[in-house]
């Protein structure tokens, strides 16, 4: 028995399904989860000493790599000068002056420590500016565990759904009377948001998405539809939430609304601004954001919020990332793409790509929505999983979360990503 085999069912016996998230736990794809023992750079290494090209980076974060030089010199600097104080300091300011540098529609932000929160927050402050208590997701975006979002979400709310369409909150616990108001319309579809905006006028606080969905495996927004949502929330007084807790100095420097050009009115923000430890934050102008508390009357708080070793993790990573980084990532994507492009065309899968992020979907024509997802062949998904995992590369175990590339990937490790995927296509389609 494999020493991973041994600790989950140690695991199992204190912690509900041995793990603290519930995709980590493989339930999708079958197979019981690698325990991890240490990364380095851009692979990880199990507990039974297999090694792994990892395309997980902790879920987003990790774009510089496992233990990065400079992050790791930056966090044991500050770690050593004390974990946490519950008061202001320096390095909280240089964090937001970046972010506000790099972030176009963001004049002030707040920090706190999930993307959770971030999302929450976002939430309660849309609500509070607008005066309305509706909010509009769309369907298979993921915007966090908490109740007023887990209304149709992506990711493990997905992940281990039975795939039926309802109208219900995304989870037992959540009360009804809170899912009612959140109303959901499918993604890329400009006429079913304007639909609910006029069905709902002067009710709704917010439209919230993924502006590049990552949750639903990647799906990219069709041509026109950020900058047409920007404009139906202006002709209905709505503000426009873009959740980049996953495209935010991700797919380029100042996030999906660099990429796209196009200014929500608030931004979340999480996993890379964090380099791998407990960081996130919201921001927008700063009107909205002077709505908070201690200058407004908006509550929002956090025991651990602007945590100095998290900080300077971040700013170790933000400091890093150059527009040179991004093309790099683009050109490692793109070689990536163009060289499995004739196998996924052979083997009738199809797949979408936003610079580092990337899913391989098991249907021949690419999604633009989450019905579309839910059509794909998930047992194939899960054998090209596994036998991924085999051939030594690390993907996410669900065909609802997108890949992630990190940078300083070799020719070499390229090369092996491009093979092992390719063998693992054709073990997909062999049973
Ligand atoms: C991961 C994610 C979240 C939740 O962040 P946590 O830090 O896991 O709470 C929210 N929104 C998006 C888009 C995400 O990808």
């Amino acid at each position: 028995m494999s020493r991973s085999t041994r600790l989950l069912a140690r695991a199992m016996d204190v912690i509900p399904g041995g793990v603290n998230s519930p995709v980590r736990a493989f339930g999708a794809v079958g197979g019981d989860p690698p325990f991890i023992a240490r990364g380095e750079g851009t692979e990880i290494i199990d507990v039974d000493g297999h090694r792994y090209v990892d395309l997980v980076g902790s879920w987003g974060p990790l774009i510089l790599g496992h233990a990065n030089t400079a992050v790791l010199g930056a966090t044991m600097a500050a770690a050593s000068r004390g974990s946490s104080f519950g008061a202001p300091t320096e390095g909280e300011i240089e964090l937001a002056e970046e972010i506000v540098a790099r972030v176009p529609s963001v004049e002030k932000v707040r920090l706190c420590s999930s993307g959770t929160e971030a999302t929450m927050h976002a939430v309660r402050l849309a609500r509070a500016a607008t005066g309305r208590d509706r909010v509009i997701k769309l369907e298979g975006c993921y915007h966090g565990a908490h109740d007023a979002v887990l209304v149709k979400a992506g990711s493990g709310v997905a992940t281990f759904s039975d795939g039926q369409a309802t109208t219900e909150p995304g989870s037992p616990g959540v009360p009804a009377a809170v899912a009612e108001l959140t109303v959901v319309a499918p993604y890329n579809d400009l006429a079913a948001v304007k639909a609910l905006l006029e069905q709902h006028e002067g009710e709704v606080a917010a439209v919230m998405l993924e502006p590049v969905a990552g949750n639903m495996g990647c799906i990219p927004p069709v041509e026109g539809y950020l900058e047409g949502l920007r404009a139906l929330c202006d002709e209905h007084g709505s503000l426009l939430v873009f959740d980049e807790v996953m495209t935010g100095f991700r797919v380029a420097r100042g996030g999906a609304q660099e990429h796209f050009g196009v200014r929500p009115d608030l931004t979340c923000m999480g996993k890379v601004i964090g380099g791998g430890y407990p960081l996130a934050a919201f921001g927008g102008s700063a009107e909205v954001m002077d709505q908070l508390a201690p200058l407004g009357p908006v509550y929002q708080a956090g025991t651990l919020s602007g945590n100095p070793v998290a900080v300077a993790a971040g700013l170790a990573t933000l400091k890093q990332l150059d527009p040179s980084c991004y093309a790099q990532l683009e050109a490692m994507g793109a070689r990536i793409e163009e060289s499995l492009r004739p196998a996924l065309e052979y083997h009738g899968c199809s797949m979408h790509r936003v610079g580092s992020m990337m899913t391989i979907f098991f249907r021949a024509e690419a999604p633009q929505r989450f019905s579309d997802v839910q059509q794909c062949d998930l047992a194939a998904f899960g054998r090209f999983f596994r036998a991924s995992l085999n051939g030594g590369v690390y993907l996410p175990p669900s065909q609802y979360e997108a890949a992630f590339l990190p940078l300083g990937l070799s020719d070499e490790q390229l090369s092996r990503v491009v093979d092992g995927l390719s063998s693992a296509l054709v073990a997909a389609h062999v049973h």
